[in-house]
């Protein structure tokens, strides 16, 4: 979609830092860090949020997403200490870009509930 922020990152339309790529996934930083690591893990496809990963043969889209987000992790050397994988959904949920995404935060401690 050439309006979405996410599908113009993955087109390299707009600059990003990159941290890794598959085929049709790729992670970069998050431009507005809320913990020391905090990277975002979206699909090339463009995908609108969780609630579109219900649809039918999204579930190929949806497993590599969670497993490179979890390779991701690894490489940023979160393993040993823990991390936490969140995907924000709509108004409630706090989503602010419609393409989905995974945050990947770690480096400190979090706290639970979350706000
Ligand atoms: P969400 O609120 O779950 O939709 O998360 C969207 C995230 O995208 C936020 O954490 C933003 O800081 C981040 N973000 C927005 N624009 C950019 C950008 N150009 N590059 C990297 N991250 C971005
Ligand atoms: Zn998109």
């Amino acid at each position: 979609m050439s309006d979405c922020l996410f599908c113009r990152i993955a087109a390299g339309e707009i600059p990003a830092n990159v941290v890794a790529r598959t085929a049709d996934a790729m992670a970069f930083h998050d431009i507005n860090p809320q913990a020391p690591t905090h990277v975002l893990v979206i699909p090339t496809e463009h995908v609108a949020g969780p609630a579109d990963l219900v649809a039918p043969g999204r579930e190929r889209v949806a497993g590599s997403l969670l497993q490179f987000a979890a390779q991701v992790a690894h490489q940023l050397g979160l393993v040993a200490t823990g991390y936490r994988l969140v995907l924000n959904q709509g108004v409630d949920g706090g989503q602010s870009v419609g393409h989905v995404h995974v945050h990947v935060l770690g480096g400190r401690r979090m706290t639970w509930p979350p706000g």
